[in-house]
């Protein structure tokens, strides 16, 4: 598709808004008029006796329709608030010509209840909530699940201070790609053999930063290890990397350290037994459906019966607080047998449920539904969302963060949900930028954040495995400019209080 920018500089508000319309359109912006295409869309803006014209234009195949508006110049907040009334008049546009309502609205960006506090702040809950309905178009039961998530999430945030950090490892290898899958992760039968000396460097870089931590008198708040599939390790492996961790970081002050298993396939009693007589307070298996035909077609080579048994073997083995991952909108799954899912999920009484919505990313195997289907997904996948919302709030869980990401079916949104008590700090945490990630292993990024203020910083560690092998002593020297990074922070604190 192309889109047209005609005399404004608001490019990403408006493709960020086709996306929503058409993920699978490649979108080719050009400047001025005079383009052409089966799908066109054309926005212009010029200004004239002192006001700013804007006119929207969208060519769908045999379709057309316009609409104009009309900004003073003197609105406050000009540049923000223009951009925003051009993306209402695209989005007007679009909804009359797919006859689909995405229920974000015009809200763009992955972080809708940071947005939603910052606004509270500034003006009141109720006027915060009345701008996301009635500014931002985004949907009555969208702007009731940001209440509720920013209310709960509340004493978590509260529970960072300007010294914390948390610690994130990663863990880059799956035993089989899903069909999916945008994630770095690796199979085994790809780069299983790396894994013996990834996991002796991951340990290095670990006592390297807990060494850099240390100088930095961080204070350390919660451990996350993700992947991939950290459980594709075998028990001895997981062992030393906790074991790692343990005996370097200072842990008297951690709340929680979660492994996040994933893949029921990779769960056996002796990793389980491994990471339990460690301390790990949380794991998460992650069936993401009960649907057996879907799990074969989105090549995730595990049954709903090996779910089911990893799941006992995890409480017989004495984990208490354990998370359950599911997936709404995946190619082949119904309504109703998502909600079967939704049931046979909620029976087994996870301590918290995480419900995402499909994300297909241009790299993934699955990226070729055309427009109409995604639209016929999306509706579904907001049917999907609607029963969980009522099963989930029914059973007593919570919903704590939330979070979206580009492409998403339906442009829905992801939702952690727990038993009151049971929230992911870390979830929350990452999400909201609250405070430093140190970040350890391929593909990590660590997040730098100003103790006192909205200012963050990122340290990449290199993506791939093989990456992370050959060339691991410049990722650790990376690391070591998070002691020069803090250094500054601290100055240009005292200076500010000087
Ligand atoms: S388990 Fe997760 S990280 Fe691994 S291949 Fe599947 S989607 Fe990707």
């Amino acid at each position: 598709m192309t889109l047209v920018i005609d005399g404004h500089s608001y490019l990403y508000e408006m493709e960020s808004l086709c996306d929503v319309f058409f993920p699978y359109e490649k979108v080719t912006a050009v400047y001025g008029d005079g383009h052409d295409d089966s799908l066109l869309v054309y926005t212009g803006y010029k200004e004239e006796n002192g006001e700013a014209r804007l006119c929207v234009r969208v060519k769908m195949e045999e379709r057309f329709a316009e609409k104009q508006g009309v900004f003073s110049l003197k609105e406050p907040d000009f540049e923000r608030q223009c951009g925003l009334a051009m993306a209402v008049l695209l989005f007007d546009i679009l909804v009359e010509l797919t006859g689909y309502r995405p229920a974000w609205g015009v809200l763009i960006g992955v972080r809708p209840i940071k947005l939603l506090r910052k606004l509270t702040a500034e003006m009141g809950k109720e006027q915060a909530a009345a701008y996301f309905l009635n500014s931002l178009y985004v949907s009555k039961e969208k702007t009731e699940l940001s209440l509720r998530t920013m209310e709960h999430e509340q004493p978590v945030l509260a529970a960072s201070r300007p010294e914390s950090f948390s610690l994130y490892i990663s863990i880059p290898f799956c035993p089989t790609r899903c069909a999916y899958c945008s994630f770095v992760a690796q199979s085994t039968e790809k780069t299983g053999r790396l894994i013996p000396q990834y996991v002796e460097l991951l340990c290095n870089e670990l006592v390297h930063t807990a060494k850099v931590a240390k100088a930095c008198g961080l204070r350390l708040e919660t451990v996350y290890m993700g992947g991939g599939t950290p459980t594709t390790l075998n028990a001895r492996q997981l062992g030393q990397i906790i074991d790692t961790v343990s005996g370097h970081f200072d842990m008297r002050t951690c709340r929680e350290f979660t492994v996040e298993a994933g893949r029921p396939d990779t769960i056996t009693e002796d990793k389980l037994r491994a990471m339990k007589e460690r301390g790990i307070t949380r794991i998460s298996i992650n069936p993401q459906t009960l649907n057996d035909t879907v799990l074969r077609a989105i090549g995730r080579n595990h049954t709903t019966q090996q779910t089911l048994e990893a799941f006992r073997l995890a409480r017989q083995c004495g984990f208490d607080n354990i998370n359950m991952d599911l997936i709404a909108g995946l190619a082949g799954d119904s309504v109703e047998s998502f909600c079967r899912t939704l049931d046979g999920v909620t029976a087994l009484e996870p301590e918290s449920i995480t419900v995402h919505t499909l994300a297909l990313k241009r790299s993934s195997h699955i990226n070729q539904n055309g427009r109409v289907h995604f639209i016929n997904d999306g509706k579904s996948a907001g049917e999907m969302l609607r029963y969980v919302n009522t099963v989930l709030t029914k059973k007593q869980y919570i919903p704590y963060y939330l979070y979206r990401q580009s492409r998403m079916v339906g442009n829905l949104e992801n939702t952690g949900w727990a038993k009151p008590g049971f929230e992911n700090y870390y979830n929350v945490y990452i999400m909201d930028e609250s405070h430093t990630i140190l970040a350890c292993g391929a593909g990590a990024v660590s997040k730098i954040k100003h103790p006192y203020k909205e200012e963050l910083q990122r340290i990449f560690n290199f993506k791939f495995p093989y990456e992370y092998i050959g060339r691991y002593q410049e990722m650790i020297d990376r690391k070591d400019k998070v002691k020069e990074l803090y250094r500054q922070f601290l100055q240009s604190s005292t200076n500010l209080t000087n």
